[in-house]
């Protein structure tokens, strides 16, 4: 049994926004720590103050490289 875990990088400047451990979304700076799992959309805004770039993403991950442009999940 594998646990897959993909880094989620800002679109703009690449700092580690969070991680996808096994398909949950986890947070984690400095003491604070959360995780989520289900469907949902999120959004995040670079903690940089240079950047400030809004990054939105959609669990669960479609599979496959994504780069970063969003797409409607097919149903
Ligand atoms: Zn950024």
């Amino acid at each position: 049994m594998s646990i897959e875990t993909r880094e989620v990088r800002c679109t703009g400047c690449g700092s580690l926004l969070a991680k996808l451990v096994d398909g949950a979304l986890t947070l984690h700076r400095n003491d604070f720590q959360a995780s989520f799992d289900g469907t949902f959309r999120a959004s995040i805004v670079c903690y940089r103050a240079k950047c400030r770039r809004l990054n939105v993403l959609r669990l669960p991950a479609a599979g496959g490289a994504d780069d970063g442009s969003p797409r409607p999940l097919p149903r």
